[in-house]
């Protein structure tokens, strides 16, 4: 083997796959057959699933050398199976890509192609979304808009985890200590000279999508919360606001009861300011709690993710933790 070759990992999690590895399998094969140029690393990430992915992850790792497998001890969620994986990765240049195929592997090429131009990140725009449901196109759209707009920080819109991304773009992400790992913020947050390829998205090979409403709800808080506190300004100048028209009333009552004597009547708009406040205060100590839970499950320091085992690597470490990864990686 020629040692001047420059390695490219490429990184897919899998979360009860089992029915789409040989497809993925076959669909990367010929990929990397067809660049001899590099080597490649392909990391499967076993996201603690519940049917037999693992069996034949192992399977396929002891028939191609070019895959590995890092077995996550239970189910940690994509973000963070992703960030195991890569974390593991020793290429010159990483790739995260979905286990489901639906991130075209023919477009890896042209991801090559513009890194070797000097591209630092090589972001994968989808222009064409409809394999993904009417309600997903809109509210991605939404999220998007309220995102960009709240922060600082822009996602590309149409942009998911796939990507390439340099050793020098991966080196800062893994540094970044945050357990509550946003991927697509933190992709974004690194910076580096930025390319473009633009590609359609297809419909998912087999299987379901393992991302129900909720999830997806709780995701678009994750990223907000994690890179903008304009919700709690927010709040601030609601209060503000409510202040200053409570005080306004409070005025105009006392004169008004000055000039017109006592007047009894007043239940009902007592009653709404009273629901109105209370329900604003306790839309404000939601956020807040968003934020300070937050807080709280980052002050735990618990690693993102823990491995039981490597497969199809020299070095096999059982029980490693992304503690050690940080440690010794
Ligand atoms: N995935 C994972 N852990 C999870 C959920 C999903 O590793 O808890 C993986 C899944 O196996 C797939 C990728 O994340 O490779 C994207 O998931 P999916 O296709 O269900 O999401 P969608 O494409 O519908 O957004
Ligand atoms: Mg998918």
């Amino acid at each position: 083997m020629t040692t001047k070759k420059r390695i490219v990992s490429i990184v897919a999690p899998f979360y009860n796959e089992s029915d789409g590895i040989d497809h993925f399998h076959q669909a990367i094969r010929e990929i990397i057959n067809a660049i001899p140029e590099f080597d490649f690393e392909i990391i499967c990430v076993d996201d603690g699933s519940s049917d037999d992915t693992l069996k034949k992850l192992v399977a396929l790792v002891a028939r191609d050398s070019c895959f590995r497998a890092v077995e996550l001890s239970r189910n940690f969620g994509k973000e963070a199976a992703l960030t195991a994986g890569i974390d593991s990765a020793i290429g010159h240049a990483v790739i995260p890509i979905d286990a489901d195929l639906q991130d075209p592997p023919e477009l890896i090429h042209l991801l090559i192609a513009e890194w070797e131009k000097g591209a630092e990140i090589v972001l994968a725009r989808r222009v064409d979304r409809s394999s993904d449901t009417f309600l997903k196109r809109k509210t991605a759209e939404l999220f998007y808009r309220i995102h960009n707009r709240l922060t600082h920080i822009k996602i590309p819109e149409n942009v998911g985890d796939f990507r390439l991304m340099d050793r020098v773009a991966v080196d800062v992400l893994k540094a970044l200590p945050e357990r509550q790992r946003f991927m697509k913020g933190l992709f974004a947050w690194v910076g580096f000279k930025t390319a473009v390829v633009d590609y359609t998205r297809n419909p998912r090979t087999v299987g379901n999508t393992k991302f129900s409403g909720w999830k997806l709800w709780n995701f678009a808080l994750e990223g907000i919360t994690s890179f903008s506190t304009a919700p709690l300004k927010l709040m601030t100048y609601v209060g503000a606001g409510g202040t200053a028209i409570t005080l306004c009333y409070a005025l105009y009552i006392v004169f008004r009861t000055l000039i017109h004597g006592i007047d009894v009547p007043g239940y009902a708009s007592l009653l709404v300011a009273i629901l109105f406040f209370g329900s604003l205060q306790l839309l404000g100590i939601g956020i807040l709690g968003e934020y300070i839970g937050r807080i709280y499950m980052e002050s735990k320091q618990r690693p993102i993710y823990v491995i039981r085992k490597h497969h199809g690597h020299a070095e096999d470490v059982a029980g490693e933790t992304s503690l050690d990864a940080q440690a010794y990686g």
